[in-house]
């Protein structure tokens, strides 16, 4: 790092930096690439993480957690990924949890939050997209029918990570039909799903292989008995509750963008210095150095955004537009470094020793989940251009 960036701004928190590249550094590429084969988690990682407090820096110290801002959080995912790990194995606990810390009630906090601070509890998943809904979260078709002091649960969801790694989840349900409500956003509840309980007792989990490892499944409720006690807030306004937990959901997976966009520029950049072709170094050709400037040129841009969405949303400041520029930005500065990574190394590139084939299989989600690119767009077009919504 040059001397002046060391004393940019996306310097902050140094000393959570350094110890989480130590702890990183326990779990070099193959570690992961074994994982990889395998479609398996990682879970001495996840647990080594939660032991150093990692995963509870959000919860406030009162629950046991460190009560630092997003800021540090972002901090954490980035070097994370800028190491070659991956924190999509458990990146949600930080943003699934603010969903019980903003809306639930004093006695679901105190039971669960000192728990989950304390590693003793997974709040890894969170239940939204379904099959036939898709972005459109408001058709959402899973109902939880209230029966006495339960809900009972029908439905189906798909994409929900970490599922079958998590104690609880988070699940969003119609609780009113769509037709019979005054607005399309109103009849959406929050229920906390003990999946200790749940699975086997009306909870089926399907595990889905996807391109790369990410532990995503989908889940099937027939007739799985949730407790009324297990509401989070008021019932009908879930779909609110989930927004609110969207902006740092979105900051914070594009602080890992920018992780995994420093990853390969640091790997591209130092093959170009020691990679000889035609007696001198690869990155002596300006074919080759110029894609690797432009994506730090990218990144250092979109990493810039991501660090003014986390302060907004740290000083409590509306972040909607910045949160979602940062996701799209951060997403498409690592898909542009990631390539240029593998063209600097040619060859060598697509050998799965070198980790970077698959970081470029790991990073290519985020311009899809949680949002995609188009939806984001169509968010900056409508809220801050004043244009006509589509739908
Ligand atoms: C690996 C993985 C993990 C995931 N983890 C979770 C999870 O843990 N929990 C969870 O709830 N969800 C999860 N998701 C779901 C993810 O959030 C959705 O896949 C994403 O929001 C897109 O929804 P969809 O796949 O249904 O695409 P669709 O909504 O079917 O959209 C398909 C394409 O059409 C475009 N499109 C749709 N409507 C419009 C429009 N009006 N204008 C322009 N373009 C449009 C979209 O941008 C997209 O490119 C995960 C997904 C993946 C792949």
């Amino acid at each position: 790092m040059t001397e002046e960036n060391a004393h940019a701004p996306g310097a902050d928190y140094p000393e959570i930096r350094q110890e989480v590249a130590k702890l990183c550094a326990r779990y070099p590429g193959e570690y992961w690439r074994k994982l990889d084969s395998a479609r398996a988690y990682p879970t001495d990682f996840v647990r080594d993480l939660s032991d150093s407090g990692y995963l509870a820096l959000l919860i406030p110290e009162q629950y046991g957690g460190s009560g630092l801002p997003l800021t540090a959080a972002c901090a954490v995912l980035e070097e994370i990924h800028r190491a070659g790990c991956n924190g999509g194995a458990c990146h949600a606990q930080m943003y699934t949890m603010g969903t019980l810390l903003r809306h639930g009630s004093e006695e679901q906090k105190a039971k669960l939050l000192p728990a989950i601070a304390s590693g003793e509890i997974r709040l890894q998943a969170f239940g939204v997209t379904e099959p036939t809904s898709g972005t459109d979260t408001t058709r959402i078709r899973t109902r939880a029918v209230r029966d006495g002091d339960h809900y009972v649960v029908n439905g189906s969801k798909i994409w929900i990570s970490r599922s079958e790694h998590s104690d609880f989840m988070v699940l969003l349900v119609r609780t009113t039909p769509r037709e019979e409500c005054a607005r399309r956003t109103d009849g959406m509840s929050v229920l906390l799903v003990d999946m200790r309980e749940a699975v086997g007792n009306g909870l089926s989990i399907k595990p889905i292989r996807t391109m790369m490892n990410h532990a995503t499944t989908e889940l099937f409720f027939d007739n799985l008995k949730v407790p009324v006690a297990n509401l989070i807030g008021e019932e009908g306004r879930g779909f609110r509750y989930i927004m609110d937990g969207m902006n740092p959901e979105r900051i914070l997976i594009a602080a890992e963008c920018i992780g995994d966009a420093r990853f390969f520029i640091d790997k591209a950049s130092r093959y170009a210095i020691e990679r000889e072709v035609f007696g001198r170094p690869i990155g002596q050709n300006q074919g080759i150095q110029f894609p690797i400037a432009r994506a730090y040129v990218q990144t250092e841009a979109a990493a810039a955004i991501v660090r003014e969405a986390a302060s907004l949303y740290d000083a409590g400041l509306p972040c909607g537009s910045r949160a979602n520029m940062a996701k799209m930005l951060a997403a498409e500065a690592s898909w542009a470094a990631g390539d240029t990574c593998i063209q600097t190394h040619g060859g060598y590139g697509f050998a799965e020793e070198y980790d970077i084939e698959r970081k470029f299989r790991e990073t290519r989600l985020y311009q899809v989940a949680p949002i995609s690119t188009n939806l984001i767009l169509s968010h900056i077009a409508t809220h801050e251009l004043g244009m006509p919504k589509s739908f």
